[in-house]
């Protein structure tokens, strides 16, 4: 069987036809198997859904426990159809996976999601999985991007309230995964002091520490105290929330924070480029340590490394998916 016929993408989505499942569906579907719990991957209403164990409760606490009428945990192999499927971290975010089918006869497809090879204190690293097709993201696919070491980013954000002890520091950040990988990169980086977190944050903060990740004390932005440091999704920081704190440092947490322009735009003061996706010489090296003999690009810059790719030899073609670019950075 050839690649084509096996994994190709439809307007609801990458299609896995001998398996009869969608993956990461734009729109509700029979069967979905979903990479991990942003909300451009994981949607509600889907009539059976396959994931880890936590992206399904990261999905039930997003959207409710019905949303989806059948759960099933990946767990291992399974067989789905004409081929068999199983689920691998991707180190994007707690739950996070890469997904591999194996068909009977022809390639073994390895759909990686969203993926960072950073060290990540909230969830477990990218695991290499040996593939004949990878499919990939490209949201940082240029070589300009090149994302510094996140300890560093944190150590910069302690820097800044040791300087300005009198301001608040606001930092803007998604609700999973990267809210609380500051918080575990502030903590690892000498900051035990209690964090305040807007209301958004509570739930998924709750989560992670039941999955017995350590954030340390966590106090609610309405009742700060004393706390210096203060978290909210980036929608806050467009609302009158943001008001209720006198001469705040603002400051965002994402991997679009290297182009100074974007930083600006938002009116931050203090950019820190944390990224949950791969940065370009991650990208390439997952490329040439996973050696396949295809790359197809789901979405983002595909340009630079369909280019790179050429050069290498290594067969790449674009997919052109849209509507997976809206959560995480
Ligand atoms: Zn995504
Ligand atoms: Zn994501």
């Amino acid at each position: 069987m050839r690649a084509e016929d096996i994994l190709y993408p439809t307007e609801m989505g990458l299609y896995c036809a001998p398996g009869d499942f969608y993956i990461d569906p734009l729109r509700p579907v029979p069967r979905a198997l979903v990479t991990h719990g942003h909300a451009d991957h994981a949607r509600p209403g889907n009539a059976a859904v396959m994931a880890t164990r936590q992206t399904l409760e990261i999905m039930a606490i997003r959207y409710g426990e019905d949303f989806t009428a059948s759960r099933q945990i990946a767990e291992g192999t399974t067989r789905l159809g004409g081929v068999t499927v199983s689920f691998h971290p991707a180190g994007h975010v707690l739950g996070s996976a890469q997904i591999l089918i194996t068909p009977d006869n022809g390639p073994r497809i390895l759909v990686s999601g969203d993926y960072c090879r950073a060290p990540n204190p909230v969830c477990l690293p990218f695991e290499p999985v040996a593939c004949d097709i990878f499919i990939t993201e490209a949201t940082f696919g240029l070589p300009v991007f090149r994302h510094p070491d996140p300890i560093a980013e944190a150590a910069r954000l302690l820097a800044s309230m040791a300087e300005f002890p009198d301001r608040p520091h606001l930092v803007g950040a998604y609700a999973l995964g990267k809210a609380q990988r500051v918080i575990a990169l502030a903590r690892a980086a000498g900051h035990h002091a209690p964090i305040a977190i807007h209301g958004a944050l509570k739930r998924l903060c709750d989560y992670h520490v039941e999955q017995g990740i350590d954030l340390g004390p966590l106090v609610s932005a309405t009742d700060p105290g004393d706390a210096q440091l203060i978290l909210a999704p980036p929608s806050a920081f467009a609302s009158p929330w943001v008001q209720r704190f006198r001469d705040p440092v603002i400051a965002y947490a994402s991997g679009w924070m290297t182009v100074r322009a974007r930083a600006r735009q938002r009116g931050v003061e203090l950019p820190l480029v944390i990224s949950d996706h791969v940065d370009w010489p991650q990208l390439t090296a997952t490329i040439t340590e996973l050696a396949p003999q295809e790359v197809w690009i789901t979405h983002g810059t595909e340009d630079g490394l369909l280019r790179w790719c050429e050069i290498q030899g290594i067969a790449a073609r674009p997919l052109r998916l849209v509507g997976y670019e809206d959560e995480p950075e």
